[in-house]
């Protein structure tokens, strides 16, 4: 016969050398298994001055949100700063709300994140930010996404062959103070306007940093908002970074 094992099982038992010292339980909010005060992480305002979730709990957590886009950009650009502090380098020159944009306006991430979901969050797949020229710090001219691995060749094939996003994309022309010159319905029409290969404009929407026949270029369309800033000159920062480079919805 099995014996039947119980909460209170797994509770450590102290000796009278021990009491002093009352040990406090709590049941966690998560697992609802009852335990220690130790093994909560403190939190001032929290019933004993510790959270209502267990460390491991908390840990699981921790990892499964480091799994979402959010959690994923945000390890991303702290693993940036740290390594930056690390090397005596200058730290990032964007902040995290601006990192998140230029990555979330790169459709590379998407087909990258989706590959790392699909592989079960192989280690090889983590979609990461490399600087193109090692010497210089981290800035919007010097990073490019790519895996951590294998499909960092086959992703840069892409990129060289502007394949990375199909001609039907619309994109939209800046110059060089990204100021809004034109928007075009693809590429193609862009191409067809304005002379500038196509390719070149896919390789611009790609790497932020980089221009194709002397502009600018950005996937996607205006919206609203942004046509009536641009058309009649009421510019707000709000107004401006709620659109273009915020995709990720
Ligand atoms: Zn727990």
């Amino acid at each position: 016969m099995f014996k039947k094992v119980t909460e209170d099982a797994i509770l450590p038992t102290r000796g009278s050398e021990y009491s002093a010292c009352v040990d406090v339980f709590k049941i966690c909010s998560k697992c609802n298994k009852k335990k220690s005060i130790d093994n909560f992480p403190k939190q001032k305002k929290g019933k004993y001055g510790v959270a209502s979730a267990c460390l491991i709990c908390k840990r699981k957590d921790f990892l499964l949100w480091k799994r979402t886009k959010n959690g994923l950009i945000s390890t991303i650009y702290n693993h940036q700063k740290s390594h930056s502090k690390d090397k005596n380098r200058p730290v990032p020159s964007y902040t995290k709300e601006e990192f998140k944009k230029w990555i979330l306006s790169n459709p590379m991430f998407d087909i990258l994140y989706s590959k790392w979901v699909k592989s079960g969050f192989k280690m090889s797949e983590i979609p990461s930010v490399d600087r193109i020229d090692d010497s210089k710090g981290y800035s919007f001219d010097n990073i490019q996404l790519m895996t951590f691995k294998d499909n960092n060749k086959k992703a840069h094939k892409m990129m060289r062959d502007g394949t990375l996003i199909n001609s039907h994309t619309p994109v939209i022309q800046y110059d060089k103070d990204m100021n809004f010159i034109a928007e075009f319905s693809s590429q193609k029409e862009a191409e067809e306007k304005t002379g500038i290969n196509r390719k070149n404009i896919s390789k611009a929407c790609n790497c932020n940093g980089r221009k194709a026949g002397g502009f600018y270029w950005k996937i996607g369309q205006l919206t609203l908002l942004e046509h009536k800033s641009y058309l009649f000159g009421i510019e707000s920062e709000d107004e401006r970074d709620g659109g273009f480079g915020s995709t990720g919805k």
